[in-house]
């Protein structure tokens, strides 16, 4: 690789913001990095403790296994 970039410390990293794909930048003063705002935050985090729920929910035990 030839072509080494070096920052000069001014150019902000980019990504993507996993909940809606927007360009984030990632910098200090982003609080909610790598998310582009408090709500992408928010939305990925109800998204995983819904999906948490639905996992620890217990099955009904079904009725036709009992008697015979
Ligand atoms: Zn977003």
């Amino acid at each position: 690789m030839p072509e080494t970039q070096r920052a000069s410390g001014a150019a902000a990293r980019i990504v993507n913001c996993p909940a809606c794909g927007k360009p984030v930048e990632w910098v200090a003063e982003n609080r909610h990095r790598p998310f582009c705002s408090a709500r992408c935050k928010g939305l990925d985090l109800g998204a995983w403790a819904s999906d948490q729920y639905r996992v620890a929910a217990k099955d009904e035990p079904k009725p036709d296994e009992l008697g015979e």
